[in-house]
């Protein structure tokens, strides 16, 4: 039997999850943190590992950690970052595009100022560099923490280093670096590594031959957690913005879009994000408000109005204009007329975005799992199921801690 433990290292804090071979939830651990680096990670970590329960972590035979995407860190030998990681969202690295462009093919992943490749290249021009032996994601470093063992990724976190996904190698153009020397090797998500260090089994009582499996990213958790499991299935994230994935036999790949593709097993689970989102309804709207006037809405109608409902001008997917307006007038004096227009736009642009996905080549949409702070919205989903014309379901799980946990117990199936 044994117990399967996923780790989600989030933007706003990190979780454990342990699931039995039913992939039933034996236990749970949150650790909030706002602005993390290295050191509270690590933190957080051994946190949810000591508070996970002594019962738990005596039957625990597998961890995967997933991180944020293109959070990185130089490392030296030992594995000690040199300097403070560089957050997923972090710029940084917008001066280093043009370099990019040059040796990277047209509208690739990595051509972003936040991209993985950005932040190393920032940082190729530092000082610290010069004592740099191993260049990482988040989830690399933290799975490190446990098995011990350095320069190890998986092919999610890869993405926007610029590993080729499709013939799974490094491409000439990255060989080629000063400084490829640095970066890891490359393993499917969910692979054995290495079993749990010695002096963490002595710590936290946890079995010596439990294995650690190389992780992936928080986005691609929380896909694997939703219970989407085949072709033209998808998972739309309501968060503060809303995020499109669409599991496709095609790859797509546009970044004047912001549209890439992940690689899952034979699949490829193509995505872009947009910038409208819970974000503009929270500027308007308690939760409270939100699930009231909700209520009173006829989702089966249409409403008339017709926003592009943004925080500030400019957008990248589905429509890429950095000046983009905000849309957000005539704005009636009924509040719930009001948020009936804001709920319909957002379908409207949902409806856009996966349009947009198969225009591109990914395969037909056949229904939408539905995550993030407005997937309980009931009279949302009917609107949204009038614009996509396909089943609008909610993710059997939300957690990305839980698609980790899944990672671990090795019963992603898309991934054999
Ligand atoms: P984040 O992307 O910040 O993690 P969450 O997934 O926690 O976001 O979702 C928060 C968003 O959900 C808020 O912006 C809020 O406006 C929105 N939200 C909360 N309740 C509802 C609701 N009943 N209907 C629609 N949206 C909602």
């Amino acid at each position: 039997m044994g117990l399967s433990l996923g780790i989600d290292f989030g933007t706003s804090g990190a979780r454990a999850i342990a699931i039995d071979s039913s992939k039933n939830i034996v236990a749970e651990v949150h650790y909030p943190f706002t602005n993390a680096n290295f050191q509270d990670w690590q933190k957080a970590l051994f946190y949810l590992l000591d508070n996970l329960g002594d019962s738990v972590r005596s039957e625990l035979k597998s961890i995967a950690i997933n991180g944020t995407s293109s959070t990185v860190l130089l490392c030296d030998n030992w594995g000690n970052p040199l300097s403070e990681a560089i957050l997923y969202n972090d710029g940084r690295g917008i001066g280093f595009l043009e370099a990019i462009k040059a040796i990277a093919p047209p509208h690739h992943p990595v051509i972003i100022a936040t991209s993985s490749l950005a932040k190393l290249l920032w940082w190729s021009e530092q000082e610290i560099f010069s004592q740099a032996r191993y260049f990482l994601s988040q989830a690399d470093w933290l799975a490190f923490l446990l098995h011990g063992k350095l320069g190890i990724s998986d092919y999610h976190n890869a993405l926007k280093l610029g590993y080729d996904l499709e013939n799974l190698c490094y491409p000439d153009w990255l060989e080629n670096l000063p400084m490829f020397n640095l970066l890891p090797q490359i393993f499917a998500p969910g692979t054995a590594i290495d079993t749990i260090k010695p002096d963490l089994v002595t710590r936290f009582a946890i079995p010596k031959d439990c294995l650690i499996y190389t992780g992936t990213t928080d986005s691609i958790a929380a896909f694997l957690a939703s219970g989407a499991n085949s072709l033209g299935d998808a998972v739309t994230s309501l968060g503060s913005t809303l995020v499109l994935k669409l599991l496709s036999s095609q790859k797509v790949d546009d970044s004047n879009y912001g549209i890439y593709s992940h690689r899952l097993g034979n699949l490829w689970l193509t995505g872009g994000a947009s910038n409208t989102g819970g974000a503009v309804l929270k500027k308007f709207f308690s939760d409270q408000e939100l699930r009231n006037y909700s209520l009173a809405i006829d989702g089966q109608k249409e409403s008339n109005l017709d926003y592009y409902p943004l925080l500030k001008a400019g957008e990248r997917f589905p429509i890429n204009d950095p000046f983009l307006p905000v849309k957000l007038t005539p704005q009636p004096d009924n509040p719930r007329e009001f948020l009936h227009g804001l709920l319909e736009s957002i379908a409207r642009i949902e409806a856009l975005g996966y349009q947009r996905l198969q225009e591109l080549g990914a395969n037909k949409l056949e229904r939408v799992y539905s995550a993030g702070g407005g997937a309980k919205n009931s009279t949302w989903r009917i609107i949204r199921q009038r614009h996509l014309g396909v089943p609008v379901l909610l993710s059997k799980q939300e957690q990305a801690a839980y698609g980790t946990a899944l990672l671990a117990q090795q019963s992603v199936t898309l991934l054999k």
